[in-house]
C-alpha cells in the first residue's frame, strides 16, 4: 500500500467559528473524515502549523520544505493542507526548494470547512489522497477536480469553488469519472537537492498610471534594505517613459545590486524587445520572467538571493526553467 504523510498547516478547511472563521481544534480530524480511504493508502499526518495563511511566510516554507525533504524517504507522496490564499507562495516555494523532486507534493484546501455543510473540502481531500498516489513528480494544487502546476497557479475567485486556476499551464490532471494525466508533466532532470532558504528582503512593485519616481527613489536612499524587487509592468512588459522613465529607477536598482524581475500580470509571456516602452527595462538590467505571474515571481527572486551570493549564478538561476514556471 502507498503511504502519503498529510502536512496540515492551516486554513479554511479546519477552521471553526461563529462570528469570523479561525484555526479550530486539529488533530487527526482530516484524515478520520475519510474512513473509506483507509484501505486504499497509508496516511500518515504532521502538523506543522495552524495558521491562517495570510500568516504562511518565508520561515513556514523553510520549515516545510525541510520536513519533507526529511521525510522523503519514508512515503511516495505527500499533502499539504493550506489556506488558499497564500497556496500558489507556498506551493512555489516547494517547487523552488526541493529541485530533483521524485514524488508528487499535492496542496489542497477549501473554500468551505470540512465542519460545514455541502462542503468542498472533502472532495479535495479525496481527490489530493488519489494524486498523491500516481507518478506525478511536481508540486501541484488540488483544487475543484484539477490538478495545476504550483508555480503557476493563482487564486482567481473568493467565493466559488473554482478558486485557483493556472493560466497558460494545462491542468497536470483532471479528475471526473476517470483521472487524465497531462503529457506535460515533468520529471526530475538532476539529483534531489533541498535548498530552504528565502530572503525576505524582496518587494513587489506594480506599475500603475502616475506612478512617482520620486517615491520608488525613496525604497533606494538610506541604507540598503532591498535584495529584489518583482516588478510588474504593464502587457507584455510596458512601461511609462514620456513624462518620467521608469527604467531609470531600474538601472539604478540594479547597479546597487538590487535584482530586477519582471513578472507577468495577465495570461502571456513577459516580452521586453517588443515595444519601444519595453526596451528600456532590458537596457536598465530587468529580467524577463516569462510566463511567471507575481507568486512565483516573487518567491522564485527570495530563493534566488538567498540561495546564490553570486550574481552571475544567481542571474542564471533565474533565467533557468527551474520548474516549469517560464513556459
Ligand atoms: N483565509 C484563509 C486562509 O488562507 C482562506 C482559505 O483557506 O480559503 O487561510
Amino acid at each position: 500500500m502507498r503511504k502519503i504523510l498529510l502536512i496540515h498547516t492551516g486554513g479554511t478547511i479546519g477552521m471553526e467559528g461563529q462570528d469570523h472563521l479561525e484555526p479550530g481544534h486539529y488533530a487527526t480530524a482530516l484524515v478520520e473524515q475519510l474512513p473509506e480511504y483507509v484501505g486504499f493508502a497509508k496516511i500518515d499526518s504532521a502538523i506543522l502549523c495552524n495558521l491562517d495563511s495570510s500568516d504562511i511566510g518565508p520561515a513556514q516554507w523553510t520549515a516545510l520544505t525541510k520536513m519533507i525533504a526529511s521525510q522523503r524517504n519514508h512515503y511516495d507522496g505527500f499533502i499539504v493542507v493550506h489556506g488558499t490564499d497564500t497556496m500558489p507562495y507556498t506551493a512555489s516555494a516547494c517547487a523552488f526548494a526541493l529541485e530533483g523532486l521524485d514524488k508528487p507534493v499535492v496542496f489542497t484546501g477549501a473554500q468551505r470547512p470540512l465542519g460545514a455543510l455541502r462542503n468542498d473540502a472533502r472532495r479535495n481531500l479525496a481527490d489530493s489522497i488519489e494524486i498523491a498516489t500516481l507518478d506525478i513528480p511536481e508540486v501541484g494544487i488540488c483544487f475543484d477536480g484539477l490538478l495545476m502546476r504550483g508555480c503557476r497557479t493563482c487564486k482567481v475567485n473568493t467565493r466559488a469553488y473554482h478558486a485557483f486556476d493556472s493560466p497558460g499551464c494545462e491542468p497536470l490532471a483532471k479528475l471526473g469519472v476517470d483521472i487524465t494525466l497531462g503529457k506535460h508533466i515533468r520529471r526530475p532532470t538532476a539529483p534531489f537537492r533541498c535548498s530552504p532558504s528565502f530572503d525576505a528582503n524582496v518587494m513587489a512593485i506594480h506599475v500603475t498610471p502616475g506612478l512617482q519616481l520620486n517615491t520608488l527613489y525613496r525604497l533606494l536612499d538610506g541604507e540598503r534594505c532591498l535584495d529584489g524587487i518583482v516588478l510588474i509592468p504593464f502587457g507584455v512588459g510596458t512601461i511609462p517613459c514620456a513624462e518620467s522613465n521608469l527604467a531609470s529607477f531600474v538601472s539604478r536598482a540594479t547597479a546597487q545590486g538590487i535584482d530586477v524581475l519582471v513578472a507577468n500580470a495577465s495570461v502571456g509571456k513577459i516580452d521586453l524587445n517588443l515595444y519601444e516602452n519595453s526596451r528600456g527595462l532590458l537596457e536598465a538590467g530587468a529580467i524577463s520572467g516569462g510566463e511567471m505571474r507575481l507568486e512565483a515571481a516573487l518567491v522564485k527572486l527570495m530563493h534566488a538571493c538567498a540561495t546564490y551570493p553570486n550574481r552571475d549564478e544567481r542571474l542564471e538561476y533565474l533565467r533557468w526553467n527551474v520548474a516549469g514556471e517560464l513556459e
